[in-house]
C-alpha cells in the first residue's frame, strides 16, 4: 500500500485557494483523507485560521522572507520539501501563471506525472483519481488517472465552488517556517505596476466579446454600455486588432485567456483559435444571425 496520504490544495490566489478547498473537501471525504492547505509567503501566518473556515483540517505554513516576491526556486523548494516529508497522495495547484510553473517543476523534481488545467476531478470504481482536460484548442476532452503519487494536478478559476465559511472549523496549524529554502536564481530588480484603470480582462466575471460582426468600431459603444451595467469588460476577437487595428488586445489562443461568469460573443463566429481563450468561462452566450 502506498505510504502517500492526503490531500493537499495550494495557490497564491486567494480565491482559487477557497475553490480548491471546496473540491478538496468533497475528495477527501471520497478517499477518506484528509484534506491540508499550505501556505507559503511573508507574513502569511494569519492567513491561517481562514483557511480552516473554508474547509482545511490542517494548514501548513511557510513564512519566510524569501517567499516575500514570487521567485520559483524558493517556492519550489518549499514544495518540495513539505511534500517528502509528509507525503500527500494528491496536490490540487492553482492554475495560475506561478502555479502551473510551480507545478510542472515540482513534477519532474519528484519524477511524478502532473495534469496541466483540469476542468474535471472525480474517483472511479477503483478508488483511483480521474482527471479531465480540453486538449485541441477545445475539440477534445482527455481522462487521464496517474501512475504514481503523489498526483499533481493544476486547476483554473471558477471550475468548482468554495465552501460557505464556518468560523467554527477547527484546524491544525503546522508551521515550516524553519525550513531552508534555495536561494532565486534571478533578482527582481523593480516591480511597476502598469497603468490601468480597469480590473484586467482575466479577472473579469462578466465579459462581452466583439468581433467581426461589427462594421463600424462605433458600433462598439453598445458593448460598452452593456459591460457597464453588468460590471464587466468588453474583449474582442483577433482581426478586429490585428487586421483592423481597432484595439490593441484580444482573446484567444494568443491573446488573453478568459474565465468569467458570462461570456456574450457578439457577432463571433467561435473559431477554434478564439474558443481556446473563452474555453474556462461557466456559461457562453452567442449572439448571432448565423444559428
Ligand atoms: C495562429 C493564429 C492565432 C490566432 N489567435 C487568435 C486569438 O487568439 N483570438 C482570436 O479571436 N482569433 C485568433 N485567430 C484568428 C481566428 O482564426 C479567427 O479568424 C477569428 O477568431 C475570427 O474572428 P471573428 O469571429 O470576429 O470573425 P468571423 O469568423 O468573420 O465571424 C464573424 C461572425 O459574425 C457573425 N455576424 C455577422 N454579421 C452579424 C450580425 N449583423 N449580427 C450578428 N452576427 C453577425 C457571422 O455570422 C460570423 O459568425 C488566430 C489565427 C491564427 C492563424
Amino acid at each position: 500500500m502506498s505510504e502517500h496520504r492526503g490531500i493537499w490544495v495550494y495557490s497564491e490566489n486567494r480565491d482559487l485557494i477557497l475553490e480548491l478547498l471546496g473540491k478538496g473537501s468533497e475528495l477527501a471525504s471520497k478517499l477518506h483523507t484528509r484534506l491540508t492547505a499550505v501556505m507559503l509567503g511573508h507574513d502569511v501566518k494569519d492567513q491561517a485560521k481562514e483557511l480552516v473556515g473554508y474547509g482545511a483540517q490542517k494548514v501548513i505554513v511557510v513564512d519566510n522572507q524569501q517567499l516575500q516576491e514570487f521567485q520559483v526556486e524558493p517556492y519550489l523548494s518549499a514544495l518540495t520539501q513539505l511534500t517528502h516529508e509528509h507525503k500527500p497522495e494528491l496536490l490540487l495547484i492553482g492554475s495560475t501563471k506561478r502555479g502551473k510553473e510551480l507545478a510542472a517543476r515540482l513534477a519532474a523534481r519528484l519524477n511524478v506525472g502532473c495534469v496541466p488545467g483540469c476542468q474535471e476531478l472525480k474517483t472511479d470504481d477503483q478508488g483511483r483519481l480521474v482527471a479531465e482536460r480540453i486538449v485541441y484548442g477545445g475539440n477534445a476532452i482527455v481522462t487521464q488517472v496517474f501512475r504514481m503519487k503523489p498526483q499533481i494536478v493544476t486547476v483554473p478559476r471558477r471550475r468548482f465552488e468554495k465552501l460557505e465559511y464556518n468560523a467554527e472549523s477547527q484546524g491544525e496549524v503546522i508551521d515550516e517556517s524553519e525550513l531552508q529554502l534555495e536561494p532565486a536564481k534571478t533578482e527582481i530588480v523593480e516591480v511597476k505596476p502598469v497603468e490601468t484603470v480597469e480590473t484586467k480582462i482575466e479577472e473579469a466575471r462578466v465579459v462581452i466579446g466583439g468581433g467581426r460582426g461589427f462594421d463600424k468600431k462605433e458600433d462598439f459603444k453598445i458593448l460598452d454600455e452593456l459591460a457597464q451595467i453588468l460590471g464587466g469588460q468588453v474583449g474582442y476577437t483577433r482581426p478586429l486588432a490585428e487586421d483592423r487595428k481597432w484595439f490593441k488586445e484580444w482573446v484567444g489562443l494568443s491573446g488573453h485567456a478568459i474565465s468569467p461568469e458570462l461570456y456574450i460573443a457578439c457577432g463571433i463566429s467561435g473559431v477554434i483559435q478564439h474558443v481556446a481563450g473563452i474555453r474556462d468561462s461557466k456559461v457562453i452566450v452567442a449572439i448571432n444571425k448565423d444559428p
